[in-house]
């Protein structure tokens, strides 16, 4: 197996080969669901460390780790010494020195996991971090797209809302390219990112209507109300900037939409919409197990004998 990095902070921590590696891996245990690679002892222990809200990433990779075999804790950070001042890195180390091999992290501030490039206390995945990215989500969503279409070189994936506050949305513009996909991002003026700062094969498009015609597949996003300083509006959104099934149908663009969850009917979609054989967001949720048992077992596997010895020795 191709080496894995220990830190997956960001999609730039893969190359192509490695993201390959994970395409196929998913694809073998969505396959395969009798296979549980860690059903050994001693059983790897992996933990998630959730600052922040979640229903699917948590729940997903708590399931992942069990069909693994591995054994699953929840660290609860709000009642850990994270609360009495502690530091996040001697948090991680007392993880690692309990025999905990690797923990899934979200927190609502961005890029907070930069700090341990150079030095690793802990196997660390990012489940999202505030405004930066959620890799995993974006290596699922990719999965998902693959199995809606082999071939995605040259297809066209509109990217519809809150953009600029998406960290699912900035993973997506540095993974979805190198798979030959253009992006569209489209939404209201305010939540698109300067145009200057675009990535190559990224564009933006503030007409929906005009971004619906173009588009092979559709990814809506979630206004990000917890992320936005003033007040957020969602009046009239899905009549100007949502999408409906009558939208798409009287459109003529009878093609697939992704949604990360959580969705607000009626404001970025509609019942009828989600109801539909065109929303994939239920695929999505699937497509996560097989794609983060993928991702634990590969950085499970890398062997790396410098975690856990932050700033050199060991006593
Ligand atoms: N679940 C995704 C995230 O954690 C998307 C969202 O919350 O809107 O970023």
């Amino acid at each position: 197996m191709a080496s894995f990095p220990s830190l997956l902070e960001s999609i730039d921590d893969l190359n192509f080969t490695q993201i390959d590696v994970l395409l196929s891996r998913a694809k073998h245990f969505k396959d395969n669901p009798q296979l549980s690679p860690f059903n050994t002892t001693p059983k790897p222990i992996i933990a998630t460390s959730f600052l922040e809200n979640s229903t699917r990433t948590k729940h997903s990779f708590a399931v992942a780790i069990r069909r693994l075999g591995g054994l699953y804790i929840d660290f609860n950070a709000e009642t850990s010494s994270l609360k009495k001042g502690e530091s996040l890195e001697e948090t991680f180390l007392t993880l690692f020195y309990q025999g905990v091999n690797l923990c899934v992290f979200r927190s609502s501030v961005s890029h907070q996991l930069s700090q341990f490039k150079e030095n690793l206390p802990i196997k660390l995945v990012n489940g999202g971090d505030g405004v930066n990215e959620h890799p995993t989500q974006a290596l699922l969503d990719l999965y998902t797209l693959t199995e809606l279409c082999p071939d995605l070189n040259g297809k066209t994936i509109s990217i519809i809302g809150d953009n600029i506050h998406s960290r699912v949305a900035h993973s997506l513009m540095k993974l979805l390219p190198q798979f030959g996909m253009k992006i569209i991002l489209s939404g209201p003026l305010e939540y698109l990112p300067d145009s200057a700062t675009l990535p190559k094969g990224v564009e933006l498009l503030t007409d929906r209507d005009e971004t619906v015609k173009r588009s092979d597949f559709i990814y809506l996003l979630r206004i990000q109300k917890e992320r936005h300083e003033g007040k957020t509006s969602n009046d009239n959104y899905l009549e100007t900037n949502g999408v409906s099934l009558d939208r798409l149908k009287k459109l003529n663009k009878i093609i697939p939409v992704l949604h990360p969850g959580p969705a607000n009917i009626g404001v970025e979609l509609d019942q009828a919409l989600i109801k539909s054989s065109l929303y994939k967001g239920y695929l999505q949720v699937e497509n996560s197990i097989p794609m983060r048992m993928a991702i634990i077992e590969a950085m499970l596997l890398n062997n790396d004998q410098n975690i856990g010895k932050v700033n050199g020795e060991k006593f």
